[in-house]
């Protein structure tokens, strides 16, 4: 099992500029390699290997124009060939977008692999650059000085702050057990999480303030005279808030995920189909800011890791609509009805708390401590309809795919 590691660097004056060339040429290698396919596949309607792209790349180091490819370490543009094949594949298995070219605005990263760094008594150097890397290391359980990373990757976010991260190969830690406890969770825009067992997980705490501050700085920078050194110091403000809204987000993400999968067995969730629902203007960026596809990501990545399972439910469920005492489906529930009542069987419900046990139900989880039947429907029948119901199909579970 493969785990990493990722710690803040500080790198020499010197160090930074052999690692800012590095990047500057791992950016035209992709870039060029990317345009090269994507020709490729217009013209010849060809895909293209990794290894055809590797043999132009030793061409291109022969060009005079190219030359300085030849100034930094090779690995890391190969890795960054590597990647580019992988993102491809994980494109036509429709796993991905299609990948984007590299821009000196976005984040800077490099992969070294074994052969081009050395990590001897916790200190980091690679080839071609003079000296060992300073990285802080806060993991307090891991002796640093015994790391033994299969790869480093160094990166350079927006807002100028250095990275490395170690890639180690570790031993999968023994299953955990067993807890006799699942959950259907239900994703919201009110909560950020409602969970089966009635617990509500609220959106992370000054989310809005950050944001506004990151916009107040938008404003900011575009008021500003383009190419001014006032316009340079708002751009790195713009680039700092923006890495606290996100390490915040990915922070409370962390935590959620691996709450649920330290305490719960399986986990049911429904397939929300972000990439459609996000096509909704209003909801779009209520969605996008709630991160809903990092999560489930992390909560998949998590619960194979620690041998839990994460059930899909199919999108076109109706789990905020069907009673989960009998069963009974309602013709209409609009968004705005936080509770609601049974007509079949008078149940008083939390609309998300409902559709959190159903989603809990429709992925076939049963609660092993109400083994008995006290909160599980089971008369064969998942539906019973009392309207025309639009949009009932069966319901999927398995593995949510990657
Ligand atoms: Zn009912």
């Amino acid at each position: 099992m493969r785990t990493a590691y990722r710690c803040r660097a500080y790198p020499t004056p010197e160090q930074a500029a052999v690692l800012n060339r590095t990047f500057g040429c791992v950016r035209v290698v992709w870039n060029r390699a990317l345009a090269a396919r994507h020709t490729r596949w217009h013209t010849e309607r060809k895909a293209t290997s990794y290894a055809e792209t590797d043999r132009a790349l030793t061409e291109a180091k022969k060009l005079p124009e190219l030359a300085f490819l030849n100034e930094v370490s090779s690995v890391p543009l190969q890795q960054t060939l590597r990647h580019q094949h992988a993102a491809m594949t994980a494109f036509f298995a429709k796993r991905a977008r299609y990948p984007r070219y590299k821009s000196h605005h976005g984040r800077q990263s490099a992969s070294f692999t074994r052969s081009a760094f050395r990590m001897r008594d916790g200190a980091l150097s690679f080839g071609k650059t003079p000296g060992a890397l300073a990285f802080v290391w806060s993991w307090s359980g891991i002796d640093v000085t015994t790391l033994d990373p299969t790869m480093a990757t160094v990166t350079r976010d927006p807002d100028g702050r250095w990275f490395v991260t170690f890639a180690v190969d570790v031993e999968a830690p023994a299953a955990p057990v067993p807890t006799g406890q699942v959950t259907g969770v239900d994703l919201g825009l009110t909560d950020f999480a409602v969970l089966s067992t009635g617990e509500r997980i609220a959106h992370p705490k000054h989310m809005e303030q950050r944001e506004r501050r990151l916009k107040r700085y938008q404003r900011m920078m575009a008021r500003r005279k383009k190419g001014s050194a006032n316009r340079a110091k708002a751009k790195q403000k713009v680039a700092r808030a923006h890495s606290r809204v996100r390490d915040a987000r990915r922070d409370f993400l962390h935590k959620v995920s691996t709450d649920l999968v330290r305490r719960f067995d399986a986990i049911a969730v429904e397939d929300l189909a972000v990439a459609n629902m996000v096509r909704n203007r209003r909801l779009a960026k209520a969605i996008s800011r709630t991160g809903w596809t990092d999560f489930r990501g992390m909560l998949t990545y998590k619960a194979h890791r620690n041998g839990r399972t994460v059930a899909v439910v199919d999108r076109w469920y109706p789990s905020s609509k069907t009673c989960s005492t009998c069963g009974h489906l309602l013709a209409k529930l609009s968004l705005g009805t936080r509770h609601w009542s049974c007509p079949a069987c008078g149940t008083r419900h939390d609309r998300d708390i409902n559709a959190a046990k159903n989603i809990m139900v429709a992925a076939g989880l049963v609660e092993t401590r109400n083994a008995c039947g006290a909160d599980v429907r089971h008369d064969g029948q998942p539906f019973v309809l009392s309207a025309v119901n639009q949009e009932t199909r069966p319901v999927k579970v398995g593995d949510p795919g990657p």
